[in-house]
Formats: structure tokens, sequence, C-alpha cells
């Protein structure tokens, strides 16, 4: 991958690592604007926004999350990597709700952290030169447009949901997952599926990613999430989108 120039905003306080991912980032050939403070990397963004970027969450002063939530207010949208400490499960679950796209939880290997970089980025630039989903599927693309199963209505032109007339609102994740279970309606998709279609993993991650957003969608489209008309758990391998 050598499409590079692309800008890296790296906000973490722990001034060995910072170096350590700086120099690590720069030989890959990404500009890092490296900060120690969420006030030191906000600044940056004033200028524009970075293409990915990495947050730790504990950070003195403004943490992570906070400067998550600020980046999230920005109309562009790019790809946030979280820097967890092992005991802050409920930061994470926080961060992928405020809009994260990934967490690794330290310690973790510099070159896992820029193999994530890599898939965060290429799904980015295959995003926007195919027009999101439609790209990817073995039989070639089809288009959704609107569609209907039993009370929900799903507008993927628009981007509007509606769930038995009241609308709903997806996350720009969210609707990635929404379209892929639609398109493979009646079959199971893997979870391995979904981490390399939706988050361009060539190399599988042990994570959770997949569940928490699943379990987030299930509130949005099902009546009853606990007992679920239309996505369906398949234990051990993944989801499916069953049409009643
Ligand atoms: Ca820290």
């Amino acid at each position: 991958m050598a499409s590079r120039n692309e800008t890296i905003l790296l906000v973490e306080d722990d001034e060995t690592l910072r170096f350590g991912l700086t120099d690590k980032l720069a030989l890959e050939g990404y500009t890092v604007q490296s900060a120690s403070t969420g006030e030191e990397g906000l600044k940056f963004t004033e200028e524009g926004p970075p293409d990915l970027a990495i947050l730790d969450i504990g950070l003195p002063g403004m943490s992570g999350l906070e400067v998550l939530s600020r980046l999230r207010e920005r109309p562009e949208s790019f790809p946030v990597i979280l820097l967890t400490a092992r005991a802050g499960e409920g930061d994470k679950v926080l961060g992928l709700e405020l809009g994260a796209d990934d967490y690794i939880t330290k310690p973790f290997g510099v070159r896992e952290l820029i193999a994530r970089v890599r898939a965060h980025l290429r799904r980015e630039r295959r995003d926007r030169s195919s027009g999101d989903l439609n790209a990817v599927d073995d039989e070639g693309p089809k288009s959704l447009n609107k569609v209907t199963f039993g009370g929900l209505e799903i507008d993927f032109d628009g981007y509007v949901f509606y769930r038995e007339g009241t609308e709903q609102s997806l996350s720009n994740l969210e609707w990635k997952i929404f379209e892929l279970l639609i398109r493979e309606r009646g079959k199971t998709v893997s979870r391995e599926r979904f981490l390399r279609e939706i988050w361009g993993y060539d190399r599988l991650p042990v994570t959770r990613t997949v569940d928490f957003h699943m379990s987030r969608l299930r509130q949005k489209i099902e009546a009853n999430p606990k007992n679920p008309t239309y996505l369906k758990t398949v234990h051990g391998i993944g989801y499916r989108f069953d049409v009643p």
C-alpha cells in the first residue's frame, strides 16, 4: 500500500509510547500529528481533519472519549482507533457508542496497531472510490434502494430507516452492517466476513466489535431485542437477517 500522504492524528500522553508510535507511523510513510493532550490534538484538527485518529482514552485533562465526541461533531467522517487500558472495559463500550471504529487494548504490539491503521485507511479509500458497499458482493453489485420487511422500511439511498413508522437513526457503520445483512438475508453471515467487509481486516483480530455493533443495531431494528424477529444470532458463527 503505497498510497500515502495520509495524516494520522495521534493523542497519547505516555511519552515513550508516543515517540515509538510516531516513529513507526512516519516510517510507514504517514504524516503524524503527535499530541500529548486532547487539547493539543484538537488544535491540529483546526487546520482540517486527519485521515485517521488514534486516541488514548486515559489522558490528563480532557479524556480521549471527550476528544472522540468532539471529533465526531465534525461533518467529516474518518476512522478512530482507541487505545484502552485492560481495566477500562466500560470506556471501550462507551467509546464505540461515541463512534469509535475500533479499539486496541494495552499493551499491544506496534505491528498490530499498524496493521489496523492500514486496514481502516484501505476501507476508507475503498468506500470513497466505490460508493460504499455496493461494490463488494460475490454476485456483483445489487442495488437495494428501498426495501420493506414487515414493519421495517429501509431507504438505502436516502439513509432513512423506519421501524413501525418511527424513524431510527443509524450510524455510518450500522448502515453498512445492515446493508450486508439484508443483501444476504436468509443466510448466515460470519463474524469474519463482517470484519473483512465492514472493517477491512485481512488478518482477524480477537475482537467483540461485531457483537457490540450487532446488539446496538438490534436495539433499533427489533421491537423486542431480547427476542428478535429479524436479526438472529447464529451461535458460534455470526448473524442472519430473517424475513418473517
Ligand atoms: Ca494514558
